[in-house]
């Protein structure tokens, strides 16, 4: 097994494939659709060590530490919960994660480390995932987090953006002794885990407790200020840091040509997302109301943001919700598990669907969309089959609410202000994978601003690749 602290354990694997599997318990449907409150219930210590005696312990290295983005040493982990000893088992975690009690709760566990489980070939896995989230806040219940900050080296660090990918990087610096500030367009810090991710899947309190270490660890926060327009990466580094991070992420909503897409009731999936699961406090004025949806929502696309706009719109009192998605359900790159949770709570799928108009009511509010039915063509770039739309095949779908969830784009802004900065032509900027280093010496980059849309794991080891190159070109300067 994977380095298990203390004594060699002697597993009888036998045995412990006898025990039985305890799924995580989500609150009832009807209950939690009435609410923006968390789906799940937490593991008690108790369900907790029970959960993780059901490991085998697989000879090392384990499926789960491999299929681990991050390779957390599951096993360990495992180990020392069984043992009762959960802080002992966060401290396993925290070696190789920013933010495990977030990446706990939306890592896509069921195609990563639960996916790698042998036991999950019975649909049994070991929930590893849930495990993370349990000791994770375990610890911070019942004991301190602190980030171990490095003896000042007197260099400066601007971080742009505080979503996954900023916070990682900082948290890395602030621990090698260099000063960190992080500078966020928005009136609030985390990005899509503030912004984005509804409360439902990761409350905000989760998101706070990664933001307090940080600001406990000397980090400071400019927040309100848009990299690129009120200042730029060069005065930046006129101010006196010495080098700079872009985690901008891509947060402008791709947009869908079509005749009608601007009349009242159709929304971008962010702003919606946002007004539907941010606390007002967070929001600048003319977003702090609550979208109306009326009885009957369509959402369009297939995506992780599907999904939760999906689950939004019921909790916002819609009746009749309904995914548009012009592939079928196996081209679509949203989690299964997401999906799942959606059905459950009442949400349909209507698979092979163009919409080609949106069509306003008597009061001029949308009011149905037109779709045209699609069937599946060949391989495109994505590597998945490309919808070919029916001619003649148009029908309506009635909707008082669509909400479009089509992707995202990276907002332009510091590739156009920063000289010497190579981006893609889609505005993506280009990084070396490894280090984060882009075309212009100091500034480094990483998270979906480099790899479009992706996960938070993703985003957070880009921040810490980055902040290992950002301390070795400091030490060298
Ligand atoms: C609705 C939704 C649900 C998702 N669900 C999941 C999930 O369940 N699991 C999962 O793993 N991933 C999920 N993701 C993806 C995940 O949230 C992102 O991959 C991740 O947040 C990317 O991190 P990042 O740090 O690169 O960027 P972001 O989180 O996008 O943060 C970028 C930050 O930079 C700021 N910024 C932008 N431009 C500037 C500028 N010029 N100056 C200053 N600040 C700037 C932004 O305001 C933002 O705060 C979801 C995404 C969405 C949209």
């Amino acid at each position: 097994m994977q380095a298990s602290p203390g004594e060699e354990p002697v597993i009888d694997r036998k045995a412990r494939m006898k025990i039985p599997f305890e799924d995580l318990k989500a609150r009832p449907v009807d209950e939690r659709v009435k609410d923006f409150e968390p789906t799940f219930i937490q593991l008690t210590p108790e369900e907790a060590r029970r959960a993780a005696e059901r490991c085998i312990h697989c000879p090392d290295p384990a499926p789960c530490f491999k299929a681990c983005l991050v390779h957390n040493n599951i096993p360990a982990a495992m180990w020392l919960i069984e043992q009762g000893d959960f802080i002992g088992a966060a401290e396993i975690y925290r070696q190789t994660s920013s933010m495990p009690e977030i990446c706990g709760r939306v890592c896509p566990h069921e195609a990563l480390c639960q996916g790698a489980c042998p036991r999950d070939k019975r649909g049994e896995p070991v929930i590893t995932g849930a495990l993370e989230a349990f000791v994770t806040e375990y610890q911070r219940r019942h004991s301190n987090v602190e980030i171990p900050v490095g003896a000042p080296t007197g260099k400066r660090v601007a971080i742009v953006g505080s979503g996954p990918a900023g916070l990682s990087c900082a948290e890395q610096l602030v621990q090698k002794g260099h000063s960190v500030t992080i500078y966020e367009a928005a009136p609030a810090l985390g990005g899509l885990l503030l912004y984005g991710i509804p409360n439902f899947k990761l409350p905000k309190e989760v998101v706070q407790w990664t933001i307090g270490d940080l600001e406990r660890a000397g980090v400071s926060f400019i927040t309100n200020t848009r990299i690129g327009e009120s200042k730029t990466i060069d005065d930046l580094f006129k101010e006196g840091y010495q080098a700079v991070f872009v985690g901008v992420g891509t947060l402008v909503d791709a947009k869908m040509d079509v005749p009608g897409v601007d009349l009242p009731g159709v929304y971008q999936a962010t702003e919606f997302l946002i007004r539907a699961n941010v606390d007002p406090d967070y929001l600048p004025s003319d977003m702090g109301t609550k979208p109306e949806v009326g009885r009957r929502v369509a959402v369009i696309g297939g995506g992780d943001t599907a999904s939760d706009c999906l689950r939004s719109a019921l909790r916002l009192g819609a009746e009749d919700v309904t995914c548009l998605y012009r592939r079928t359900e196996a081209e679509m790159p949203g989690g299964k598990k997401d999906r799942e949770l959606a059905r459950e709570e009442g949400a349909n799928y209507r698979f092979l669907t163009q919409p080609i108009r949106y069509i306003a009511g008597p009061s001029g509010r949308v009011s149905a969309v037109e779709c045209l039915q699609c069937e599946l063509g060949e391989l495109d770039d994505s590597g998945r089959r490309r919808p070919i739309p029916i001619e003649d095949s148009n029908f309506t779908v009635e909707a008082d609410t669509v909400i479009l969830a089509l992707g995202y784009w990276p907002d332009p802004i510091i590739g156009e202000t920063t000289a010497g900065l190579e981006t893609h032509k889609w505005g993506l900027i280009v990084a070396d994978p490894d280090t984060g280093s882009t075309s212009r010496p100091g500034v480094f980059a990483g998270g979906d601003a480099v790899t479009g849309p992706d996960l938070v794991a993703t985003a957070m080891i880009a921040g810490r690749k980055a902040a290992a190159a950002i301390d070795e070109y400091l030490s060298e300067e």
